[in-house]
């Protein structure tokens, strides 16, 4: 095994989803949603597949399928109040995880220090190891609170302790805002205070937005490319599959300034080297028509989220009446619950895993068939122990699901 692959291991995805095969749960684990995507994002498939141009099923720009990287370009220029350029500062990838994978292998060099914040997306530590960096982690802290209900926003940094990090060896830190697994939307102090440490110490961001339009309450998602000398330091990502509630198209993007895409395409262009054309096609499409309606109620960054809020309060509500003490998230579509008061009602001496977290999500998946996911997995070792008492699960699921889960533990004597 070469030393970059050493200690690997298979994946909470991996392994939950072959659970998920064997005991058949109600399957609140994985994030993606089990109700038909916006039919104008489909039918455009369908369109696609009897369009008369053949060219639509050959080969396409290795760097990004032509009419994407326009509408890509349109849509974030406006967003982001600068003008793109959609051949030089967009790349189209293989689902936002190959974003991160092309950001992280073409930026990151051997013994270059890369600052992760905990919970984190699992695939960033395994690969910053790939590319020869070292991880420095940093943890959100719960703000301890005796009453009322908890808000992602009470997930924090340590002020002193992320400046602590930055070092002449820091190369890049990774944001993911709104985040998973916790749905913290970064406020903009929060933002300003990342930003002002990534100028002081010459510091690239990476900044994993997938869960853009997914933000509650009237909270704002700011994009930190925005922020005064940030531009020019930060590679931002993006995922269709988010975006449109198609995860299984596996479209993804980076933007950013031209010199820094630069290096992704490198990485992309000797992996990859180019997306399936119909799906870059149909993506174009489908934001082509939102881009007509951007901001007003009809459309489809609006009506998503208005519509998982409503889940988002029904899960908090059920979870809450089962005795479990969730996190009510911003942004987002997972809600991390503390599932500490239930431990009476378990009996986890027949799992043999190390985490608790682990061994309470497969006691209920094989003996109450609801499943969700470990959040230790989005921990380093030495942090683990800060996710095992609690539990993540999805909520962008139909509501005939979200009453089966509440009914199941409803039920639970
Ligand atoms: N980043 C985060 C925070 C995610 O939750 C996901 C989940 N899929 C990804 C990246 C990867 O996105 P994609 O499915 O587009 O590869
Ligand atoms: N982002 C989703 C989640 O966190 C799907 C995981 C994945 O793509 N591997 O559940």
């Amino acid at each position: 095994l070469p030393k970059r692959l050493q200690g690997s291991v298979s994946s909470v995805w991996n392994e939950y989803i072959t659970l998920a095969m064997k005991y058949n749960p109600l399957n609140l684990g994985q994030g993606f949603p089990d109700d038909a995507p916006p039919s104008y994002v489909t039918q455009s498939l369908a369109d696609i597949a009897k369009d008369a141009n053949p060219l639509l099923h050959q080969y396409t720009r290795g760097y990004g399928h032509v009419r994407l990287v326009q509408a890509l370009g349109k849509l974030y220029s406006g967003l982001i109040g600068r003008e793109l350029n959609p051949l030089n500062d967009i790349l189209i990838t293989s689902g936002a995880y190959e974003a991160l994978y092309s950001t992280i292998m073409g930026h990151v060099d051997t013994g270059d220090e890369v600052i992760i914040i905990e919970p984190f997306f699992d695939c960033y530590e395994p690969m910053v190891k790939m590319a020869g960096g070292v991880s420095r982690f940093i943890p959100l802290k719960l703000q301890c609170k005796t009453e009322g209900p908890i808000s992602s926003a009470d997930w924090v940094l340590d002020d002193a302790e992320l400046e602590q990090l930055f070092n002449a060896k820091t190369k890049m830190i990774i944001l993911n805002t709104p985040h998973n697994p916790t749905g913290k939307v970064f406020h903009r102090k929060e933002l300003e205070r990342i930003a002002e440490l990534c100028r002081k110490w010459n510091v690239l961001c990476v900044s994993d937005e997938v869960y853009e339009w997914m933000v509650f309450d009237g909270v704002e998602h700011i994009r930190i490319c925005t922020l005064p000398g940030m531009w020019e330091r930060t590679i931002t990502i993006g995922s269709a599959g988010k975006t449109f509630s198609v995860t299984g198209w596996k479209i993804g993007w980076a933007y950013g300034p031209e010199n820094l895409i630069r290096n992704l395409q490198m990485v992309h262009q000797n992996s990859v080297y180019t997306c399936p054309t119909p799906l870059q096609e149909g993506v174009a499409r489908s934001f082509e028509l939102e881009l007509t309606r951007l901001g007003k109620p009809e459309c489809y960054f609006c009506s998503l989220p208005r519509e998982l809020q409503t889940k988002r309060d029904f899960m908090a509500k059920f979870l809450s009446d089962a005795g479990m003490r969730p996190t009510i998230p911003e942004g987002g579509y997972f809600m991390l619950a503390d599932w500490s008061p239930l431990a009476q009602k378990v009996d986890l001496s027949s799992e043999p895993d190390k985490y608790r977290d682990y061994k309470f999500t497969k006691w209920m998946t094989k003996n109450m068939g609801l499943q969700g996911i470990p959040p230790s997995a989005f921990y380093s070792v030495p942090n683990k122990n800060l996710g095992e008492d609690f539990v993540r699960y999805c909520f962008i699921k139909k509501q005939e699901n979200l009453d089966k889960a509440a009914q199941l533990l409803q039920n639970w004597k």
